[in-house]
């Protein structure tokens, strides 16, 4: 039996040499070189197109390569009784805090402005101030989100996190539910969006949304694109009601050339690349997953189809 991997975008020599350390025996096999199909029992895919898994009629494990799932939980034609697993790594998680942390100490340490003051060769002085000074809001408390939180607890800023049901996490105001949205929103100087793409979630960030965050407020965006509408986005930046912004994913990927907001010296521009699966790490996980489900146990990490993460 064998595991078949799919992606266009990360390294199969790379995953193959990881599954190779973490279970010899496993046979590795990489789209589109797959084989019998009725001897796959497990696929590790980003993206595959739908119906793909319907191909395989001995699967026993779909694994998730990452940790977004909207894009396989909207896939009718997931095969019934076959779980889907995500990608649960502490050292996803940290990259995510880093990438987090780069861009909220950015915006705190005003290094934007700098820049900018930089192409006209002026010497702008802008008074530092204290982290406890500033109120980070993360919207997400996940795998995630929760250490981006506790990172940033960390550094000292005030942190509130914002999650749909309530979560205890050391240094961090929780704040659950559509309800206590308004009042999160509002104490906001940096939002931090880490949120996954669900029917609740689709344009949560909209003009209404937008309006909510103080005058001049920040905005870090890397869950998912579809949940801030950019038009709304753009046309905050432009008001200057949204002082600055670091994206890192977008509706249309590769954000394309004539998108407005590439036009905005305000904000900076990531290529969706704030934390992926690190195959050393996350290999191990997925073969431990495939041995309870050989032995009849429920794996780890399963998402939800319902709740769509
Ligand atoms: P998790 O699935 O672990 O957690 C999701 C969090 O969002 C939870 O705290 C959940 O609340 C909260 N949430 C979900 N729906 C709502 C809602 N309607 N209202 C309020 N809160 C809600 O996600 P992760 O932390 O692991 O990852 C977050 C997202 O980051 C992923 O879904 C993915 O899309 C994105 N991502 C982006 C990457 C990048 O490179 N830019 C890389 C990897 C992931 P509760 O705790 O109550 O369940």
């Amino acid at each position: 039996m064998a595991l078949l991997f799919y992606s266009e975008y990360d390294s199969a020599s790379e995953w193959q040499s990881a599954f190779a350390q973490a279970e010899p025996e496993l046979e590795f096999r990489a789209w589109p070189q797959c084989g019998d199909p009725a001897e796959v029992e497990a696929v590790l895919a980003w993206n595959a197109p739908a119906g793909f898994y319907r191909q395989f009629p001995r699967l026993r494990l779909i694994v998730n390569l990452g940790a977004g799932v909207d894009a396989i939980v909207r896939d009718p034609t997931l095969p019934a009784g076959v779980p889907v697993t995500r990608i649960s790594d502490p050292a996803m998680g940290r990259m995510m805090a880093q990438y987090v942390l780069a861009a909220v100490l950015r915006h705190f340490r005003d290094f934007g402005a700098f820049e900018r003051a930089r192409e006209r060769r002026a010497w702008q002085w802008i008074a530092p101030r204290e982290a406890r000074e500033c109120t980070v809001g993360v919207m997400g408390l996940g795998q995630l989100g929760s250490m981006a939180a506790c990172e940033l607890a960390r550094q000292g800023f005030r942190v509130l996190g914002w999650s749909r049901t309530p979560k205890t996490l050391p240094g961090v105001e929780g704040l659950a539910g559509d309800e206590a949205l308004p009042a999160f929103l509002a104490q906001c100087e940096i939002c931090v969006m880490l949120l996954p793409l669900t029917p609740a979630t689709e344009g949560l960030m909209d003009a209404r949304r937008l309006a909510m965050l103080p005058r001049g407020a920040k905005l870090v965006s890397a869950g998912r694109g579809r949940t801030v509408d950019e038009r709304a986005l753009v046309a905050a930046l432009r008001s200057g009601h949204v002082a600055e912004a670091t994206l890192d994913v977008f509706h249309e990927e590769p954000l394309p050339a004539g998108h407005p907001l590439w036009d905005l010296p305000q904000v900076l521009i990531t290529p969706h690349l704030a934390s992926i699966a690190i195959p050393r790490t996350a290999a191990a996980q997925v073969v431990d997953n495939l041995a309870r489900v050989r032995r009849g146990e429920r794996p780890a990490n399963v998402v939800d189809p319902t709740r769509g993460y």
